[in-house]
């Protein structure tokens, strides 16, 4: 039921993927907590780049789970559990402290790299999490400027009021704001004028299917001039060939990230990434397709 009504269709076929109680995801429910105390959690991280000149602006980090028995899970397995149980709070507090220690690296050794953290509804809606981010970020000694949560127009819209509460206090602090998965939740245009978001990412559903897809191709047009128009960075999300890269530099979109410029990848691979000397995609060069093991 709470499937159904999520995908505002009021019925759902059973498929047992989805199923919270199916046994493997019973098992995972039981093993996430001791994920977090064992420290199995891993970040991995995705460049984003300048889409004209091709400059490394920043990286999001984005979550994985170490399982001692199924190997390397991505988030779509264990975020929506960790948002049922509450889990979701420490696992957050962690992906921030890892992903604040490692920029504060990557500025140590001269790379001053913006870096993305995903916020889900729970944390967006909890009054003690502007401070929570406030005290990493003392403690790793990282300019609030660099950091960028990314929240989604569902989160807001569960609770507005709170999120805009919440999200204020975070802007007031310096910390930058995007809205990711731009044009898949609802969303007010009243609420998108009133937050204090610095960035509109474009879902990558948009972008994938751009050049094939007319009505996707006016979706991603007319997302970069709303953004744009209410004094926003846009970053297209999912861009995965120097077509795509083209057309959006040509549709004056400012940032992009996708398979095209890099996977999401560990920390030290990222580290080699920046100091290749290769070619950034754009009028020219060639994307670098880091299809590695272990690399999801
Ligand atoms: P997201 O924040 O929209 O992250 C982008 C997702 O798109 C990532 O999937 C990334 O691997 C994938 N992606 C990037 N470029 C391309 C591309 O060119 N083509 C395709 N097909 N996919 C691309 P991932 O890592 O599986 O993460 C899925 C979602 O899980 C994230 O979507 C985010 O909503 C959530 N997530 C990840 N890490 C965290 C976290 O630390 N906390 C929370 N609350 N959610 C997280
Ligand atoms: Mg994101
Ligand atoms: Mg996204």
């Amino acid at each position: 039921m709470y499937a159904a009504k999520h995908a505002h269709t009021g019925f759902m076929v059973y498929d047992p993927a989805v199923d919270q109680h199916s046994p493997r995801r019973l098992a995972l429910l039981g093993g996430l907590r001791r994920a977090l105390e064992r420290d199995e959690l891993v970040l991995h991280f995705q460049p984003k780049a300048d889409l004209g000149s091709g400059q490394v602006l920043g990286a999001e980090a984005l979550v994985r789970w170490q399982h001692p028995d199924h190997g390397l899970l991505a988030p779509g397995e264990f975020i929506p559990l960790a948002e049922r149980t509450g889990l979701i709070h420490p696992l957050t507090r962690w992906v921030l402290d890892a992903a604040l220690r490692q920029a504060a690296e990557w500025h140590r050794s001269g790379h001053r790299l913006s870096i993305a953290v995903n916020v889900s509804t729970r944390c967006l809606l909890d009054p003690s999490f502007p401070d929570q981010v406030s005290e990493r970020l003392a403690a790793r000694e990282v300019p609030a400027d660099c950091l960028m949560l990314e929240v989604t127009e569902s989160a807001v819209m569960a609770d507005p009021a709170r999120a805009l509460d919440v999200l204020g206090r975070l802007h007031a602090m310096g910390v930058k704001l995007a809205v990711d998965d731009f044009g898949t939740g609802y969303s007010s245009m009243a609420y998108l004028k009133a937050l204090p978001v610095d960035e509109l990412k474009v879902d990558r559903s948009f972008v994938g299917q751009m050049s094939s897809n007319t009505s996707d191709a006016v979706i991603v047009r007319s997302t970069i001039d709303l953004g744009h128009n209410l004094g926003l960075r846009v970053v297209a999300e999912g861009v995965e060939t120097q077509d795509a890269w083209q057309e959006l530099q040509a549709l004056g979109c400012d940032t992009a990230q996708g398979y095209y410029l890099g996977r999401p990848m560990p920390a030290a691979d990222l580290d080699r990434w920046l100091g290749a000397a290769s070619p950034r995609p754009g009028p020219g060069g060639p994307g670098e397709d880091k299809e590695a093991s272990g690399v999801i």
